[in-house]
C-alpha cells in the first residue's frame, strides 16, 4: 500500500538523460516538471537533479517567472 503520491521517484537527472547542456528558460514544459502547484522549486534530492544542472535550473525558473512563462509563489 503506497501512502502519499510521490511523483519525483525518479532519481537521475532529467537534463543529464536528455544529454541537455543547458537548461533554457524558454522550455516552459520542462521547467513545469520542477516547479510545484505553488510555485516552488523542487529541491535537489527531490528531483535528482544534478548540482550543475540544479543551478542552471534555478536560474532558468526565476527568468521564466519574470517573463511571466511561470507562477511566482501564490500562497
Ligand atoms: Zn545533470
Amino acid at each position: 500500500m503506497v501512502i502519499g503520491i510521490k511523483p519525483y521517484r525518479k532519481r537521475y537527472c532529467r537534463f543529464c538523460d536528455k544529454k541537455i547542456d543547458k537548461v533554457e528558460y524558454k522550455d516552459v514544459e520542462l521547467l513545469k516538471y520542477f516547479v510545484t502547484e505553488r510555485g516552488k522549486i523542487i529541491p535537489r534530492r527531490i528531483s535528482g537533479t544534478c548540482a550543475r544542472h540544479q543551478r542552471q535550473l534555478t536560474t532558468a525558473i526565476k527568468r521564466a517567472r519574470i517573463l511571466a512563462l511561470l507562477p511566482f509563489i501564490g500562497e
